[in-house]
């Protein structure tokens, strides 16, 4: 997409940052090393979004075995594959590679049980996988899943050379790749050359964060480092964010409307009650989670 489709909105007031947030170093899946950098604390502060996971290595040790069959329900996985090739297979007979700039977004909704494979045995594996929570009424929709190649993914550059790649929502008149009606979930990947600034306009009830992964930026005056997560104030007065780059940057920005909903996780479900846990734990059990997609 060339620029001159773009029409630059400028942000009068930014949002400043109210936390950093380093990430918590853990594994998954079968010994996946990553760093959780949305943890379980912050669900209800950065209600819709469940989780945030930053994986990167060079070590084969730390990604090689993956995440055999395992099961979801009751939200959406984005993952967005910065480096490095995963397999995705699921039990509604979906199959796709995720390589290299590429997005998968899963909406697990009643229930998909699904593997994410590695397939290199050396090299870079670097990316993210975001959780997005799904209102109640769309909870035990039908599974839904899409493959992005990083070419597909809507992408611009402003007048100032930074690079956007638009995952989901949209910047400056451009649409991402997908929309949600009740989240409205924003997802920008942001190349930042160092000096340049980006300005993003945001509601001011929702919810948004910025994660920087290469160099480091600014916003509002304040240094948000190498591999920090900076929760953005919810200011009445603020319609948007700035971010400067203070070297070469890479960073992502994530925004949604809350649901306000009450949000009850066990591991890979994310219900509204105890009973509906109960339920998704016994229909995994029973064989009845996944079985009717085809
Ligand atoms: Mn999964």
């Amino acid at each position: 997409m060339s620029s001159s489709t773009v029409q630059i909105t400028p942000v009068t007031q930014s949002r400043s940052v109210e936390q950093l947030v380093r990430g918590q170093a853990t594994s998954d899946g079968a010994g996946v090393k990553l760093s959780r950098v949305l943890t379980q604390p912050l669900q209800h502060r950065l209600d819709p979004f469940l989780m945030l996971d930053a994986f990167g290595s060079d070590n084969p040790n730390d990604y090689i075995a993956g995440f055999p069959d395992h099961p979801h329900r009751g939200f959406e996985t984005v993952t967005y594959m910065i480096a490095g090739r995963m397999l995705h297979r699921d039990s509604a007979g979906h199959e796709g590679l995720l390589q290299n700039g590429g997005v998968q977004w899963m909406t697990a909704g009643k229930g998909v049980i699904h593997s994410e494979i590695p397939q290199q045995e050396e090299g870079v594996m670097e990316g993210f996988q975001l959780w997005l929570n799904l209102h109640s009424s769309e909870k035990m929709n039908t599974p839904w899943y899409r493959d992005f190649q990083a070419a597909d993914l809507p992408h611009f550059v402003t007048p100032e050379g930074v690079a956007v790649t638009v995952i989901a929502g949209s910047s400056h008149g451009v649409q991402g790749a997908v929309q949600r009606p009740i989240t409205q979930p924003l997802y920008l990947d942001l190349h930042l050359p160092q000096g340049a600034r980006f300005e993003q306009a945001l509601p001011a009830q929702h919810n948004a964060f910025v994660y920087v992964y290469r160099g480091e930026v600014a916003v509002a005056g304040q240094a948000v480092p190498l591999q920090r997560m900076a929760i953005l104030r919810n200011e009445a007065q603020a319609d948007g964010v700035v971010i400067e780059a203070t070297a070469d940057a890479r960073v992502l920005l994530i925004a949604g409307q809350p649901l306000k909903e009450p949000i009850v996780q066990y591991g890979p479900f994310v219900m509204n009650s105890k009973e509906e846990i109960y339920q998704a734990l016994n229909d995994f059990r029973d064989g009845r989670l996944g079985e009717e997609a085809a």
